[in-house]
C-alpha cells in the first residue's frame, strides 16, 4: 500500500480527530516504512489560526496552543516559501526536512518534530509539535521554537514527559548529523525533483479528516 512518484498526497496534521493543517505534497519515494515527500516553493497549503471574533495572542506559540487547548480554530490560506523535500521514517517523532533556496543551493536541514506519521486514504497524517532543531549547511545546529513548545506544555496541548522526549529525540538528530548518519549522508542534499512535476495542489475535502489505511 505504498504511493508512486509524481502522485499528489495530502499530508494532514490532526488534532483530536479534527484537520489542524493541511498541505499537498508529490510523492517523491515511498518504500513503505521510508517516505520522501516534495513539497515547493508556492504551493498553497491552509494553515491554522485564531477564529475571528477571539482575542488574538501576542505570539504564534500563543495563538496555536490556545487554538489546541480550546479546541477551535479558522484556516488561513498560505503560500509555501521554500523548496522543500520532506523525509518520514515510520515510527520516528520527527522529520527531516532538505531545502534549497535554489536549485543546487541547500538552505540546510530542517528537524521538525512531529508525532510519528500515519497512513490514510488520501495521503499521510501527522501532527506538529512545535519544537524544531535548525542544522546548517556548515554543520552549526540550533533550537528553534522553544518558547512555542514551553506555550504548549503551559495550555497542556503537549504533557512534560512528552517535550523531554522531544528534546531528546532533537537531539539524537543532531548526533545522526554529526556521524554522518541517515538521512544525512545518503545524497538528498542534491536529490532533484522531476522537471515534469506541477505544483501540487490541494484536493477537494482538505477538511475532512482522511480514513486510516
Ligand atoms: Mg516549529
Amino acid at each position: 500500500m505504498t504511493w508512486s512518484p509524481g502522485e499528489t498526497v495530502l499530508l494532514q496534521e490532526t488534532w483530536r480527530d479534527r484537520v489542524w493543517a493541511a498541505r499537498p505534497m508529490k510523492v517523491a519515494r515511498d518504500e513503505g516504512d521510508f517516505v520522501a515527500l516534495w513539497f515547493p516553493k508556492g504551493t498553497r497549503w491552509k494553515a491554522p489560526t485564531t477564529p475571528a471574533g477571539r482575542p488574538r495572542a501576542e505570539t504564534r506559540g500563543e495563538r496555536l496552543a490556545t487554538c489546541l487547548a480550546q479546541d477551535e480554530w479558522a484556516f488561513v490560506d498560505a503560500s509555501w516559501d521554500v523548496d522543500t523535500l520532506c523525509l518520514l521514517r515510520a515510527g520516528d517523532w520527527h522529520a527531516v526536512w532538505v531545502s534549497w533556496l535554489a536549485p543546487g543551493e541547500q538552505w540546510g536541514w530542517y528537524v521538525n518534530l512531529q508525532e510519528p506519521f500515519r497512513r490514510t486514504t488520501c495521503g499521510f497524517a501527522t501532527m506538529d509539535l512545535a519544537l524544531d532543531v535548525i542544522i546548517d549547511v556548515d554543520g552549526s545546529w540550533r533550537w528553534k521554537d522553544v518558547d512555542e513548545l514551553e506555550s504548549y506544555v503551559t495550555h497542556g496541548v503537549v504533557d512534560p514527559g512528552l517535550a523531554e522526549r522531544l528534546r531528546v529525540e532533537g537531539l539524537s538528530v543532531v548526533d545522526r548529523h554529526r556521524n554522518g548518519e541517515w538521512p544525512f549522508s545518503d545524497g538528498w542534499a542534491a536529490w532533484t525533483p522531476d522537471p515534469s512535476w506541477s505544483l501540487p495542489e490541494l484536493p477537494e475535502g482538505w477538511d475532512r479528516l482522511c480514513r486510516a489505511r
